[in-house]
């Protein structure tokens, strides 16, 4: 929701052979400390290693069998002459990292540790690839953002470390929790529960995240990445009324959801909530920065309605009435003085996020009926997004967001993202939908009902809450 937006689909992938850092990592669960061997199977003539700022508290010195490691910076190390085959050792503190008190890098969730990956692990340059395998003590549970390999069969788990840029926010969990396999159309994803709860809760939690994922891949019949990282932080009374709390989206070292979630809510309280299929459709476009914030809360904001619909989790008056009272927040909020793209960088500041996040979901709304009414529902944001996970959503990069408009126009061979992008990211004030609601037959009652009446493009309107003209439909 607010701020960062990013889990654990295990898709079981062989890594392609190449030079790459080897990490293998032995976890000691009662000192909680963590011993970390980096090896090369090539030789180096120099190679630099580093952490986040403040990460050198939390790890010991560095070793080698022969050479020295030289520190060439607060968080940085430089290795010189690094023969094929050699290692570097070292030990990291993870339970003095898990009390640092600063959330977004270490914390402790009922006995479990939620960590910072680069406060701990040393790594190479941006595009290093690396893979890590580790050991861990019995009853003891790992769950990174990370592609999980093929395990050997040792008992040794097995990953890749997606390439990220080193600043973006990646938190691992590990510690003795309990981790469910929720299996939406054709995925496997891993969802780690983090803090004390009953079988029971469990239950509820498991089918909570079932029937949101499964909404989450009713955009084009399947979930946007083939892994990623789910934690649920489960805490009695998070969340007030709504019994989920807060959700954020990491892109860092692979893509995650993380959610604070009340376990002693019920199935039905749990799904009236839009933050899980929120977070989730975040994994449906790329990484697009402050000024392409109202883009991606936008698509956000859209889906959590729309594929909730599809699901059944909502019946299609509702999630329409969700969105125009979502538009009627952003317009009751939204400054004159600024543009949306103003807004959109200046967001947090200036704590506008109603009038950026629908903003965000009147643009996407206004693009789908386009493309559906011009297309007599061949083309769609679904198509659009199916076509951009095909070719051009797994190389993790950010893109910017005129770009990423214009390539969704290119793959749809349509002419309505970029323009109506151009318009949107101008304009100031709330976009004004009238004509749109018209056209759609969506007739809004004074309490806040809305009424679906005979219109031009009820069909259109229809469709887009069944899912139909996507392509999932259409295979
Ligand atoms: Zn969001």
């Amino acid at each position: 929701m607010f701020g960062r937006c990013l889990g654990l689909m295990a898709i079981l992938l062989t890594a392609p052979a190449q030079a790459l850092l080897r990490y293998e990592l032995d976890y000691h669960a009662a000192e909680e400390r963590m011993q970390v061997r980096i090896c090369s199977d090539t030789p180096r003539a120099q190679q630099d290693l580093r952490l986040h700022r403040g990460g050198a508290a939390y790890v010991g010195e560095l070793r080698r069998a022969q050479g020295r490691v030289e520190k060439s910076g607060p968080a940085r190390w430089r290795i010189s002459d690094w023969r094929a085959g050699e290692c570097v050792d070292y030990t990291a503190d993870l339970g003095r990292l898990s009390r640092s008190g600063d959330r977004d890098i270490g914390s402790r969730a009922g006995g479990s540790l939620l960590l910072a990956p680069q406060q701990w692990l040393l790594a190479g340059a941006d595009d290093e690839a690396a893979e890590v395998r580790l050991r861990l003590p019995p009853g003891q549970a790992f769950s990174p953002p990370w592609q999980r390999l093929e395990d050997d069969g040792s008992g040794v788990q097995r990953y890749r470390l997606p390439q990220t840029p080193f600043s973006w926010t990646a938190l691992v969990a590990l510690g003795s929790f309990e981790e469910i396999t929720v299996k939406p159309a054709g995925s496997a994803v891993r969802v780690a529960i983090l803090g004390d709860t009953t079988p029971a809760q469990r239950r509820v939690l498991r089918d909570w995240m079932r029937q949101s994922l499964d909404a989450a891949s009713r955009g084009y019949g399947r979930l946007p990445l083939p892994f990623a990282q789910v934690v649920l932080l489960a805490a009695p009374g998070t969340g007030g009324r709504r019994g989920v709390g807060f959700g954020q989206s990491l892109r860092g070292q692979g893509n995650a959801v993380h959610l604070w979630v009340d376990p002693a809510r019920s199935l039905q309280d749990l799904n009236a909530d839009w933050t899980a299929v929120h977070e989730f459709s975040h994994w449906a476009h790329p990484y697009l920065a402050d000024g392409g914030a109202w883009l991606a809360e936008g698509l956000a904001s859209y889906w959590q309605n729309v594929l909730r619909a599809r699901a059944g989790l909502l019946s299609a008056g509702q999630a329409w009435e969700q969105l125009l009272a979502g538009f009627e927040r952003g317009r009751r909020t939204m400054p004159d003085q600024a543009s949306l793209a103003e807004l959109s960088e200046d967001m947090h500041a200036r704590r506008a996020y109603y009038a950026v996040y629908w903003s965000g979901a009147a643009y996407w709304l206004q693009v789908d009926v386009e493309l559906r009414r011009a297309s007599g529902g061949r083309l769609s944001v679904d198509l659009a997004l199916q076509r951009f996970a095909a070719c051009c959503l797994q190389p993790r990069r950010e893109w910017a967001p005129q770009a990423f408009v214009a390539r969704l126009d290119a793959l749809l061979g349509s002419d309505v993202f970029l323009p109506r992008w151009r318009e949107y990211a101008a304009r100031r004030g709330f976009p004004p939908l009238q004509a749109l609601q018209d056209e759609l037959g969506l007739e809004l009652s004074a309490d806040g009902k809305v009424q679906l009446r005979e219109a031009p493009a009820a069909a259109v309107r229809d469709a887009i809450m069944r899912g139909e003209g996507d392509a999932g439909a259409r295979r």
